[in-house]
C-alpha cells in the first residue's frame, strides 16, 4: 500500500518494484503523477483494516513499505482517474486470468470517494481493485465486492454492511494465491482491467450510494 503517491510509468507489464504500470501505458501516456492520500490517518488505518477482514483466511496482508522477501503487488491510493488522464472510475488494477498478476500494480482513486461513509467505500475499491490483482473478473452476485452491477441495491454502508467475497471467488483467490510466483510471466496476465471496454466497466463499479465522480 503507497501512501505518499509518485510517479509511475507506463509499461509493458506490471513491476510493482520499480513503479511500472502496464494500466498506465493503456492510458497512452509515458507516466502518471499520482498524489498521495489526501484522507486522513483514521480513515487509512480503517481502510487497512477492513480490507485485512476482507481477506481473512486467506495469504494475504495489507503491508506500508514493501515486504523484505518475496514478491508483492502495489496499490496507490491517492488522486482521481483524471491523474492519467481519465475519468468516472474508483480504482484500476490489471487483471488476472484465475492467477495473481506477477508484480502487479493497481490504482484507488481516494480523492474521488467523497461519500459520507468514506472508509467502507475505500475498502470495497480496494478489496475489488486487489481482487482483480488476484485473479478475480467480475461477479453477477450482488453480494460478491467484485459485483458492478448497478441494479444491485444492496449497499447499506450507514450500517456499516460491507460486500466481501463470496464462496466462488474465495475458491479462485485461494487458488491462485496457492501458485503465485511459480510460473513464469505470462502475457495473458498483462491484461488490464477490461482491456477492450474498461472505462465502462470500471464505471460500473461506482458504489450505487455514491455520486459519481466528475469527469475532472
Ligand atoms: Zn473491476
Amino acid at each position: 500500500m503507497h501512501r505518499t503517491g509518485g510517479r509511475v510509468v507506463a509499461g509493458d507489464y506490471d513491476d510493482s518494484r520499480r513503479w511500472v504500470s502496464h494500466t498506465v501505458q493503456t492510458t497512452g501516456r509515458k507516466d502518471a503523477v499520482m498524489p498521495g492520500f489526501e484522507g486522513s490517518d483514521a480513515e487509512w488505518r480503517g481502510m487497512l483494516s477492513c480490507a485485512r477482514n476482507e481477506y481473512a483466511g486467506l495469504p494475504v496482508d495489507f503491508v506500508e513499505k514493501p515486504p523484505a522477501n518475496g514478491e508483492y503487488l502495489l496499490v496507490f491510493v491517492g488522486g482521481s482517474p483524471t491523474n492519467m488522464g481519465m475519468s468516472r472510475m474508483w480504482g484500476w488494477a490489471s487483471a488476472g486470468s484465475k492467477e495473481v498478476v506477477p508484480h502487479g500494480v493497481g490504482f484507488v482513486f481516494s480523492a474521488d470517494h467523497k461519500a459520507k461513509d468514506r472508509t467502507i467505500a475505500l475498502c470495497e475499491t480496494l478489496a475489488h481493485e486487489v481482487g482483480h490483482m488476484i485473479g478475480l473478473d467480475h461477479s453477477t452476485d450482488c453480494n460478491d465486492v467484485m459485483s458492478t452491477n448497478a441494479a444491485c441495491r444492496n449497499r447499506d454502508y450507514k450500517h456499516g454492511r460491507i460486500r466481501g467475497f463470496q464462496s466462488p471467488n474465495l475458491a479462485i483467490l485461494a487458488s491462485s494465491l496457492a501458485t503465485w510466483g511459480r510460473s513464469a510471466q505470462d502475457p495473458t496476465t498483462r491484461l488490464a482491467d477490461d482491456a477492450a471496454d474498461k472505462t465502462q466497466k470500471v464505471r460500473a463499479n461506482v458504489p450505487q450510494q455514491q455520486k459519481t465522480p466528475p469527469a475532472r
